[in-house]
């Protein structure tokens, strides 16, 4: 690991004194290595990464270097093979199954390059379904799902089926889906791969308010630079390590 070009976090994160600012995500030290065809494939290499509270970050590599990996990791979909991911300055890795599933519910939201919207229900119901899982009843869900979709540039669409929208509408839908139950974490896996750029840009901004305004840390790994400028901090993945750049 050279020490110049890691992405050090303050180093504090489970040790920071309660109050004190922190990481409302951290890798430390993550190692993720598959199998292919019997042999060893190290794709995360003590990989260092943190994000604060209403950060935005744009993850940017080359396909196949580990970007979705990493995500998993950061999301608890998969658990590392060596070191820990901290949320909220909690180590996740040694916690029971219900209670990875219930951070994952609570504090992270997904949003993936294609929306996985449910083809049967409106937008309004598929931001609704995530909350009243959560325990909402249906009319606070639906108040809420309701601004969200407001927020989002929606407001004329909830009652439209995900097929009854255009692909950046149902992105929009993918990203307040996503954040209807508040969570303190944001990851997007190329949320706007499948976009046309004027239609990417449009979703991008609304994301990006949507992270200032709710103090949301996001990670969104992207291809596109234009877009990526736009946020606080660019990292990529080089030699399983997460770097700067
Ligand atoms: P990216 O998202 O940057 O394109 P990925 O994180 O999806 O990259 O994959 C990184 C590497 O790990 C690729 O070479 C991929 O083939 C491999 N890989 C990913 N998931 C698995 C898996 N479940 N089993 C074996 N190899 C995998
Ligand atoms: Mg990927």
């Amino acid at each position: 690991m050279s020490e110049n070009t890691v992405v050090t976090s303050e180093p504090a994160a489970a040790a920071a004194p309660a109050g004190q600012p922190q990481p409302v995500l951290w890798l430390q030290a993550v190692v993720r290595t598959y199998r292919q065809a019997g042999a060893p494939l190290e794709i995360l290499k003590g990989a260092e990464f943190a994000v604060w509270p209403g950060e935005s970050v744009a993850l940017m590599a080359p396909s196949g270097t580990g970007k979705s990996t990493l995500l998993h990791m950061a999301g608890l979909l998969e658990l590392p093979d060596g070191g820990e991911v901290f949320i909220g300055g909690a180590a996740t890795s040694k916690l029971p199954d219900s209670e990875r599933t219930r951070i994952r519910r609570d504090e992270i939201g997904f949003v993936y390059q294609f929306h996985h919207l449910l083809p049967e229900f409106s937008a309004l119901e598929n931001v609704v379904l995530p909350q009243m899982i959560k325990g909402l009843t249906a009319a606070e869900a639906r108040k809420r799902a309701a601004e969200l979709l407001g927020y989002l540039g929606l407001g004329s669409r909830v009652h439209h089926r995900p097929a009854e929208l255009s692909g950046g509408e149902q992105q929009r839908v993918a990203i307040a889906r996503a954040v209807a139950n508040a969570p303190r974490i944001l990851l997007a896996d190329e949320p706007t791969g499948n976009l046309d750029p004027k239609t990417a840009d449009h979703v991008f901004s609304a994301l990006g308010q949507l992270v200032r305004a709710s103090q949301l840390a996001a990670v969104v790994a992207t291809h596109n630079v234009d877009l990526a400028a736009r946020m606080d901090r660019r990292v990529t993945i080089r030699d399983g390590q997460v770097v700067e750049v």
